[in-house]
């Protein structure tokens, strides 16, 4: 049986010594009052509850799924789901980020964040139920009109009731342009939708005593495309006026997926007959309030796969020191043992090395966004807010695609350390890289956050965020340039940082010539960006560590081994991992020909 423990020491060092989040709240007149002692007692909360009350529900809840009861059209989580949904009401953990306004605690989304790594390590497919509710009730909170907010939010906001996005349709997915549900105005100012979607998460359940789906749908004369979608929100029971919660509205599972991992998720094929629906947001702008809950859901994605990439390599290191085979090549190392360790083998610790360093890394950038998201809503000053959320939505995209293809990456890797025990189920391995494969695909699949990245976020504004954030990388090297003790992580994050603005150039004058030499580079510059961005933070770790073993030294004190641990980890990642950047700038400078001039081998 697999275990967790909370990584809340490596959070703290995250939150409170590289980035010393606090500092940057005192600026924050919501946030101003929150402290260390704060953020640490909610988060070692949140870890009891996820290791004693959601894991241990992971390997049950992936063995016996999701039902689904045709004649009603009921679906029931595997057992123990209810329970501890109850728990996680009862205990406010839905609220902890909430706007007071509507019975949130308001904590900063820096919390909410740590909170999720953890609900995530210990179990994907449960923490899905409130994962899309907290998404819902961003895009209400930022497109709902004050009688929805009045009405829904509370609610939300309590976890008595959850939320899901009802996109996507059999013959749409990633062009959304294409979708078909429509949606009729009656006279009373409610629509009545009427389509099908498929793979809805959360999509039915008897968690709650009510659901609420986010639906994209056309109006009548709606324009073609993506510039005629509008969203609705469409119960699961209509609900009164007084909050009273009315009669069955016509939105209904009509069947469950089965599907590789996440078993314990309620991935529905939803029909609506006629269901009745508020408009949110203006007509034919349902994407952009859409796009509100999408952001939110990327950055959550990304931190599904930190959390199965975390829960991986803790279980793969405690049985490297157990397992024991072979000899190691340089001498035998447990003398009291017919052979040693696994763990004394390189390429044993190159696949822990690369799990941590994938956890860790991810970790770092995943809260480091989050900060700015608390930046972006609450800072006084418009710039700082502005600049926020600008890097926000460049890093957007490599959080979604590069920590989840890290996670399959890690999680594969940690399997592989179990050697054949990794295949059999009963170790907990092969669940972590079944759940993590989803990540990759959901919430626009990774290819389109690399064309999201790159055609938008960067060649779309001329490279002007990517130099905002280059500036902040160039602010480190210039900080520790000359720091020999540095030099080992900065000379690589330099000379990287420099290359990338001349590799980003050269793909925006070939896309200019042919959009496909875009397409074709995309995916491989996502990664090298993910890696440029990785690159800074364990710069900015090792320069922490280094800087508390220094300071050990000078008191004639052991060093602390989380700090050594930090810099070894760091020396990995810059030595093993880093370096692929040059082989994938290479294979992006390849150009589209490889790939778009195959028609006979691909006839
Ligand atoms: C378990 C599960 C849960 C899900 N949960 C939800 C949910 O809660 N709500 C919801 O609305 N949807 C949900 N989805 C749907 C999911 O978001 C879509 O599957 C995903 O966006 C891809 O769409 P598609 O499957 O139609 O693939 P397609 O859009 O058909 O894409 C097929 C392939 O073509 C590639 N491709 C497409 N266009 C381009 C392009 N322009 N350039 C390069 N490559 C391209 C894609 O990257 C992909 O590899 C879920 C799916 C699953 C499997």
């Amino acid at each position: 049986m697999p275990q967790y423990n909370p990584p809340l020491r490596d959070m703290q060092f995250v939150m409170h010594e590289v980035l010393k989040v606090t500092d940057e709240f005192k600026a924050l007149p919501k946030h101003a009052d929150v402290d260390a002692d704060t953020i640490n007692a909610v988060l070692e909360e949140a870890g009891k509850f996820a290791a004693e009350v959601t894991f241990p529900l992971n390997i049950s809840g992936d063995t016996e799924g999701c039902k689904l009861d045709q004649a009603t059209h009921e679906v029931t989580p595997p057992k123990g789901f209810k329970e501890a949904y109850a728990k996680y009401v009862e205990g406010g953990w839905a609220a902890l980020s909430c706007d007071p306004e509507y019975g949130g605690q308001g904590l900063p989304f820096v919390v909410n964040q740590c909170v999720y790594e953890m609900l995530n390590s210990a179990n994907q497919a449960w923490t899905m139920y409130p994962g899309l509710s907290h998404g819902a009730y961003e895009a209400l909170h930022a497109h709902g009109t004050d009688a929805q907010k009045k009405l829904y939010l509370p609610k939300l906001v309590s976890g008595e009731w959850t939320g899901t996005m009802c996109l996507t349709e059999p013959h749409c997915g990633t062009d959304l342009g294409l979708l078909r549900t429509k949606a009729e105005p009656q006279a009373d100012g409610t629509y009545k939708l009427t389509g099908n979607k498929i793979f809805i998460s959360a999509g039915e359940h008897d968690m709650t005593e009510n659901i609420l789906h986010l639906v994209l749908a056309r109006l009548p004369d709606a324009p073609q495309g993506s510039k005629g979608i509008s969203l609705f929100l469409v119960p699961k029971f209509n609900v009164g006026e007084d909050g009273a919660i009315g009669s069955r509205n016509g939105i209904y599972c009509g069947s469950l997926e089965h599907k590789m991992g996440i078993h314990g998720n309620a991935t529905a094929q939803i029909v609506l007959e006629g269901a009745v629906g508020t408009m949110v947001g203006a007509p034919n702008k349902g994407l952009a309030a859409m796009f509100v809950m999408m952001n939110a859901a990327r950055l959550g994605v990304g931190n599904q796969s930190l959390g199965l990439t975390e829960v991986a390599y803790q279980n793969a290191l405690a049985y490297a020191k157990d397992r024991i085979q072979m000899r190691s090549l340089s001498g035998v190392k447990a003398k009291d043992k017919p052979a040693d360790p696994i763990i004394v083998h390189p390429d044993v610790r190159k696949m822990l090395l690369t799990a941590k360093a994938y956890a860790e890394g991810g970790r770092a950038l995943a809260i480091y966004c989050t900060m700015l998201l608390d930046k972006e809503l609450h800072h006084p000053d418009e710039k700082v807010r502005k600049d926020a959320g600008e890097i926000v939505a460049l890093l957007t995209p490599i959080v979604k695609a590069f920590l989840t293809d890290n996670g399959h990456i890690a999680t594969n890797a940690c399997m592989q350390v179990f050697g054949g025990h990794g295949f059999i189920k009963e170790w907990g391995m092969e669940q972590f890289v079944r759940d993590n494969r989803i990540n990759m695909i959901y919430e626009g699949t990774n290819t389109i956050q690399s064309l999201d990245l790159l055609g938008r976020k960067v060649l779309g504004n001329n490279g002007a965020t990517l130099k905002k954030f280059g500036k902040i990388i160039g602010a480190l090297i210039a900080e520790e340039g000359v720091n020999e003790k540095m030099a080992e992580f900065i000379n690589p994050l330099a000379y990287l940082a420099d290359q990338m603005t001349k590799f980003t150039t050269e793909l925006g004058f070939k896309g200019f010539q042919n959009p496909d030499e875009v397409g074709a580079a995309a995916v491989d510059y996502l990664r090298v960006a993910g890696h440029l961005v990785f690159g800074y933070f364990w710069a900015r770790m090792a320069q922490t560590a280094l800087r508390e073993i220094a300071a050990a030294d000078s008191q004639g004190k052991p060093a602390d081994p989380f700090y050594l641990a930090k810099v070894q980890t760091a020396r990995f990642y810059f030595a093993k991992l880093f370096p692929e950047t040059a082989t994938l700038m290479r294979t992006a400078r390849s150009g589209s020909k490889a790939l778009m001039d195959t028609d006979a081998a691909l006839a």
